[in-house]
């Protein structure tokens, strides 16, 4: 029988898993980039002596990662080493409120008794539902496909009973009291692009998921665990070719028959992945077809998540007081998500994400000093009409003041070097529709079945896999995915697999 091939149309967690997961397999696989290295959004910079991370660095879910390498007869550790990290997040409020947080059950009773006793019970209670989320949403449905009606209506039952109709934050605030508490146990939606006062409360399962296995960061940072996933990949024979974009998939109304790349070049496959922007992916890829055209008006219509404005940035100096990932809560918290998500408005005020990875591994810069970089939640491009070449300096300026007055005294004299990436570059350097940073926002009539499926409904060969497939955005929702549009390739392909308890 002769050898099966496949093309996955970029180098995001989600291609590169699945790409993995194929090649072990035994099916022939090229990953095709655009961009002039590999990771996606987990893209690296290295500047002025600096290695910034530019995406992903709470990693969480770590045997999902293993089993790439189990199923191709390696052991991770061998490959990249995952240090935990502690406290998970150090969350900060102007009235000087602070809580850290982690899976350390008495430290968090404790912190929660110190500021508000009753919801020491909810809290548990918290606990006890999003456990009973994690394990149907997380353990028996994020690797499984939703292709038709019927796999939606078989766990209709369960969502209901879970009360998945309600949001984050509803779901929270009905267990636990204290205002500052709702907001550190609702913002993790917020990791995968959902408001948390919007996005369905089975995302109460992330919780639960960091609070079993832990969060981590590579030793090397995030870009270090992208290199082991393409040296595995490339040494049990993928390919990757990088510089490589994709300019068209090649379809004949049922089926693709592979690629072509701008520079004309073609690559004929038995099956194509995209691991690319969805919209982008229809709208673009295969534009000139009546069914893309079709498609990528009908996703244009969707919700999708807010964007980000990140600074990367080096100081001359350390801040031994920081925790490696600190999260810094505004005045307003509703409020400001309303502007992000609903009025696409650029408020004065910020809630910011702020990365020290040189906490956790200080060769990420020269000796003596320290790397960061911050994130401020934005809106979308399709929500506000923000010139982000005019405003992207100002704003920088506002939020280094900010971090300055904060966290972070004397910075803007401690500053060595800084670089920016806007709404504005994630559309232009990822393709994403309106500078989405998570593509479809995760609520829950654009979940499961109501997301874009693994495998196209009428090109019975061409898959998806990422952000905007099922289960959705952040490095697990990802890589799950590519185990779900595995399985289903390596079956529609007539392919064997070893399977990984
Ligand atoms: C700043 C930031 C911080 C984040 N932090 C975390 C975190 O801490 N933890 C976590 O779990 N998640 C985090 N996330 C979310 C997570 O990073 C993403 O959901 C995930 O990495 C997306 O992976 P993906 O597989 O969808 O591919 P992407 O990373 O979106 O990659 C898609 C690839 O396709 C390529 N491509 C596009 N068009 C073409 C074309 N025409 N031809 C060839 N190639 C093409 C792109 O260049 C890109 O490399 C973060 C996201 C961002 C933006």
């Amino acid at each position: 029988m002769t050898q099966k091939t496949a093309v996955v149309i970029g180098s995001g967690f989600g291609g590169l898993a699945l790409a993995v997961r194929l090649q072990a397999a035994g099916v022939q696989t090229i990953i095709v980039e655009r961009r002039d290295r590999p990771g996606g959004r987990a893209y690296v910079y290295e500047q002025d002596g600096f290695t910034f991370d530019a995406g992903p660095t709470v990693i969480t879910a770590p045997n999902a990662l293993q089993e790439l390498f189990a199923v191709s007869g390696q052991t991770m550790a061998d490959w990249v080493e995952l240090m935990p990290v502690m406290p998970f997040y150090r969350l900060l409020w102007e009235d000087g409120f602070r809580f850290d947080y982690s899976n350390d059950v008495d430290l968090t009773n404790r912190q929660i008794a110190a500021v508000s006793p009753d919801d020491v019970a909810g809290y548990a209670r918290f606990v006890e539902y999003a456990t009973d989320v994690f394990r149907e949403g997380y353990e028996r449905l994020a690797h499984v496909p939703f292709l038709d009606w019927w796999s939606m209506i078989r766990v209709a039952p369960q969502l209901l009973r879970l009360e998945s109709y309600r949001s984050v934050y509803s779901m929270v605030s009905s267990f636990i009291k204290e205002p500052h508490l709702r907001e550190a146990f609702s913002f993790h939606s917020l990791l995968v692009g959902g408001n948390p006062f919007k996005t369905s409360a089975i995302y109460t399962l992330i919780h639960v998921l960091e609070r079993k296995w832990g969060v981590f960061f590579p030793r090397g940072g995030t870009g270090a665990l992208v290199r082991a996933l393409v040296e595995l990949f490339q040494s049990i024979g993928g390919e990757i070719r990088l510089n490589a974009e994709v300019e068209r998939i090649l379809s004949n109304g049922t089926r693709v028959a592979g690629i072509r790349l701008a520079d004309g070049s073609e690559l004929r496959a038995d099956a194509v992945a995209s691991n690319a922007d969805v919209v982008h992916t229809y709208g673009a890829l295969l534009g000139h077809s009546a069914l893309g055209r079709f498609e990528a008006r009908r996703l244009r219509r969707r919700r999708f998540s807010m964007s980000l404005f990140l600074i990367y940035f080096g100081t001359r100096r350390k801040h031994p007081q920081l925790a490696h990932h600190t999260v810094l809560f505004g005045p307003r918290y509703r409020g400001l998500l309303d502007d992000i998500f609903e009025r696409g408005v650029l408020a004065d005020d910020f809630s910011l994400y702020l990365h020290a990875p040189t906490v956790t591994d200080p060769s990420l810069a020269p000796d003596g000093c320290e790397g960061f970089y911050v994130l401020a939640p934005v809106p979308h491009l399709g929500k506000a009409a923000i010139d982000w070449e005019v405003e992207g300096p100002r704003y920088r300026d506002r939020v280094l003041a900010y971090l300055e007055e904060q966290c972070l005294p004397g910075l803007r004299d401690d500053l060595l070097t800084s670089r920016i990436f806007t709404p504005m570059d994630f559309k232009t350097e990822l393709n994403a529709h309106v500078g989405s940073a998570f593509s479809l926002e995760p609520v829950l009539t654009q979940s499961a079945y109501f997301r874009v499926h693994n495998r196209d409904d009428e090109l019975e060969n061409l898959y998806f896999v990422g952000a905007g497939t099922h289960p959705g955005a952040g490095v697990p929702g990802v890589v799950g995915s590519a185990k779900a549009t595995a399985g289903l390739m390596l079956r529609d392909l007539g392919v064997q697999h070893r399977v990984v308890p």
